[in-house]
């Protein structure tokens, strides 16, 4: 498949008509709910394609439509929606195709609110569902019913990396005309191009990577003219949870330096994962990029580039080591999230009472003495000096 021309996109694509903005470079915020129309006729033909023209912001909005094309031009898909958070790109993705008596398969460990959607609230309107564990494809297979209408993918997800062969789930699901989405914010379009190994939806945090600056909460959905077209008419019309006009700004200014910021970030990331695996203290890593990962065959094949996200657990009885570790950390924030120009720390110890005392985890959950951290755009030596001090603490 033929790279695209991933300059032209972030510089110009959406943006080309720059006399209509009296040759401004960075494109105005059309900061405006409504447009006018000067005919009748006009005014019948906005009615009649809300998407593609302008005529309430919660439909289509100029400066949102930028951005549109950019991210839809990235993941190689025909169209995308731009969506207040990427909780709501997911649930959009997710309810467009479902109806009552349907059954829905997802990944065992997905995103928070994506296992809450799927598990508590489409429950109540008579969607059945199956998590299973889908690092081999015939866990899926054997998981599909014949009112399976969706599976939903997350590849890697945020906090153990577990993968799915995205192809051959694809071609599983379109042989029985099952729908597939993948929940791809972990690896950005720029290294995991989904659409082209057969996906049908490709949803993104773009909170995290692609705004990449901490100052936006935003979702993205890209897919097929008609897709696109089948979500815009019912969730995302109906449930309204468009990104504003200034949010998709900040997000084009943001986008733009995507690929350098991937660039920096995986090259730090990869010294600072060299440093964990010689600490005595640290006892695992997570991280599908690390030849010693099991599932590193896959991500060699169906990814390019890396990431700036991984895990590991220390050596130690009690969570109260681990909160020495973090608390004494200096140049990691303390957050829940990712994938901005800072370098952040989540412990899963925080959502256990004090002083757990550290056992096997049970299959299918994420180890209380995992610490995850999320690599920023600072020099390598600074944070690995931090975590060389705070693990003396431990
Ligand atoms: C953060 C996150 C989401 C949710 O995105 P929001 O922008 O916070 O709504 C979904 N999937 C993954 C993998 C995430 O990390």
């Amino acid at each position: 498949m033929q790279q695209p021309d991933l300059s032209y996109i972030l510089n110009h694509l959406g943006e080309e008509d720059r006399a209509r903005h009296r040759g401004a470079v960075s494109p105005p915020v059309y900061q405006s709910s409504i447009f006018a129309f000067d005919t009748v006729a006009a005014m019948r033909a906005g009615f009649g394609d809300e998407l593609d023209t302008t005529l309430y912001t919660r439909g289509n909005n100029p400066t949102v439509e930028i951005l549109r094309k950019k991210l839809a031009a990235l993941e190689g898909a025909e169209d995308a929606l731009l969506f207040g958070s990427g909780a709501a790109a997911i649930a959009a993705g997710v309810m467009a195709g479902l109806h009552a008596g349907d059954h829905v398969v997802c990944v065992q460990k997905p995103y928070s609110w994506t296992r809450s959607l799927i598990r508590d609230f489409l429950g109540r309107f008579g969607v059945s569902h199956s998590f299973v564990d889908a690092r081999e494809t015939s866990a899926i297979e054997a998981a599909l019913m014949p009112q399976t209408r969706l599976i939903v993918l997350e590849s890697p997800n945020t906090m153990t990396y577990e993968q799915q062969d995205l192809a051959a789930v694809a071609t599983l699901a379109r042989a029985r005309g099952i729908r597939t989405l993948l929940d791809n914010s972990y690896a950005t379009p720029l290294n995991q191009r989904a659409i082209a190994l057969g996906i049908d939806l490709v949803a993104h945090s773009a909170t995290k990577y692609l705004n990449g600056h901490s100052d936006v909460v935003a979702g993205v959905l890209c897919g097929s003219k008609a897709l696109i077209r089948e979500v815009f008419e019912g969730p995302y019309m109906t449930l309204g949870a468009m990104l504003s006009p200034h949010d998709a700004w900040l997000m084009i200014r943001g986008l733009r330096t995507l690929p350098i910021r991937m660039q920096q970030i995986a090259a730090t990331t990869q010294a600072v994962i060299a440093f964990l695996q010689a600490h005595p203290k640290v006892e695992r890593i997570w991280y599908p990029h690390d030849p010693a990962d099991p599932q590193h065959a896959l991500s060699a094949r169906q990814t390019r580039g890396a990431s700036g996200l991984l895990s590991f657990t220390i050596r130690c009885d009690s969570t109260l080591a681990i909160e020495r570790f973090c608390d004494a950390l200096q140049r990691f924030l303390m957050t829940v999230s990712w994938g901005g120009y800072e370098s952040l720390l989540f412990p899963v110890a925080a959502v256990y009472p004090p002083a757990t005392k550290v056992a096997e985890p049970r299959a299918g959950t994420v180890p209380v003495n995992l610490v995850r951290l999320s690599i920023g755009l600072e020099e390598a030596d600074v944070l690995i000096a931090d975590l060389a001090q705070a693990l003396d603490r431990v």
